[in-house]
């Protein structure tokens, strides 16, 4: 278990945030995770980083924090949160964050105290936020157990069990085996998904149409000049990076204005806290006009409401229904997982990487191409068994992009 741990936190440095020496890493992690974050940090001391700086967070201060602080307190955020964050991000520091939290730690709280929460969040942290979507610095977002998820993945089995089971499935995902070669491996991942971004930039769709036995029925207008992108980003030094890990997706952006027609979820969503399930969205000339969702359907409206551009969408990614982590048949309620097993959409912001000459553009150049923004970002899973995705080229061809679940070029 400790070499593969060791494997893992190495990964997670090394070819996550590819941290260099003289670099300094700010690495956000749960308490519970302090072992694991310990490694991650003397893998960063291993490769010559300048000082490991942490942001501890958890789960449970958090909930206190929502149910009983001052309700005033959700429309600030103190200047050494600032500088914490924006200057770290400014002086070209790389980012490490695990994403490991209970999915209903905030059950029962008012909605409206965490929109205020992210608005104010939104706003103070612009430039740190700026910095990550337009990979102006090396980030990575990678994930470790801890018991009360654990215990939601594997319901009625020992919090033990559900711990090693939890453990096994991610570094499943991750291509951690214990051996020491997972960078070897995940740099034929890389390239494998590569392959098939090319593919699709080649092709140069105008707009994808998605349907399947749910009820989706959604054309998507890809903006002229889309970039399709995958695992491997790269800072404007040079500095490559994976922001995802596990990452499975090729993604893209697509025309702010141009997404129209009913999408339903494929599977549950975990956002703010609460779980989301059994949703659909009404999309016109762009924007969520209208929501139903069997539960959380109020925190998925506080969610996509949070500011202007949150109604409209931001990303389009494209994940095989036959792929690894799909394949391992286990609902995560974690994003990070959950996304790559499935096709999903995100709405909110648009990555700039994702136009060609995007991340050299102002906030208006990018809205005028068509490249949406918003403090927001919300991934939620669409992909089943039976999807199609027909796309349609610049010079009017058809082309089937998915057939039954997978890629069909
Ligand atoms: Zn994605
Ligand atoms: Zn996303």
């Amino acid at each position: 278990m400790e070499a593969k741990l060791q494997e893992y936190a190495r990964l997670l440095v090394a070819v996550g945030c590819n941290v260099q020496r003289g670099q300094t890493l700010v690495l956000a992690a749960p308490v519970e995770c302090a072992h694991f974050a310990r490694l991650c940090a003397s893998a960063a001391y291993d490769l010559g980083a300048r000082e490991v700086v942490t942001s501890w967070g958890d789960d449970f201060l958090a909930r206190e924090r929502y149910l009983r602080a001052d309700g005033a307190v959700f429309d600030e955020v103190p200047e050494w949160r600032r500088r914490f964050y924006n200057d770290y991000a400014t002086q070209g520091a790389a980012y490490l964050a695990i994403s490991a939290t209970d999915p209903e730690t905030f059950r029962g709280v008012e909605p409206d105290r965490i929109v205020r929460a992210q608005q104010a969040g939104g706003t103070a942290l612009e430039p740190f936020y700026h910095a990550q979507m337009n990979n102006e610095m090396p980030w990575c977002i990678g994930s470790v157990p801890i018991p009360s998820w654990a215990k939601k993945v594997f319901p009625g089995v020992p919090e033990d069990e559900a711990m090693r089971r939890l453990w096994d499935a991610i570094f499943a995902t991750v291509r951690v085996t214990g051996d020491g070669a997972a960078v070897e491996r995940w740099r034929e991942h890389l390239d494998t998904l590569e392959a098939r971004r090319s593919k699709l930039n080649e092709l140069r769709f105008k707009r994808l149409h998605y349907t399947n036995a749910l009820g989706t029925d959604l054309t998507v207008e890809l903006p002229e000049g889309h970039l399709w992108s995958s695992g491997r980003s790269v800072t404007p030094k040079g500095q490559a990076f994976v922001a995802n890990m596990p990452t499975e997706e090729v993604f893209t952006a697509p025309h702010r204005l141009g997404v129209n027609g009913i999408v339903y979820a494929a599977l549950p969503l975990v956002e703010s806290g609460n779980v989301i399930d059994g949703f659909r969205f009404v999309v016109k000339d762009g924007r969520i006009v209208e929501s139903r969702a069997e539960k959380g359907g109020e925190f998925l409206k506080a969610a996509y409401t949070v500011d202007e551009g949150a109604s409209y969408f931001g990303e389009v990614a494209l994940v095989p229904y036959d792929s690894p982590i799909s394949n391992q048949g286990i609902l995560y309620y974690n994003t990070l997982f959950d996304e790559n097993a499935r096709c999903h959409l995100a709405f909110g912001e648009a990555y700039p990487e994702c136009l060609e000459g995007g991340v050299a553009m102002t906030r208006e150049e990018l809205k005028e191409r068509g490249l949406n923004w918003s403090i927001q970002h919300v991934d939620f899973m669409i992909g089943t068994r039976d999807l199609s995705i027909v796309g349609t080229t610049r010079d009017g061809r058809e082309i089937p992009v998915f057939v039954n679940g997978n890629f069909a070029i």
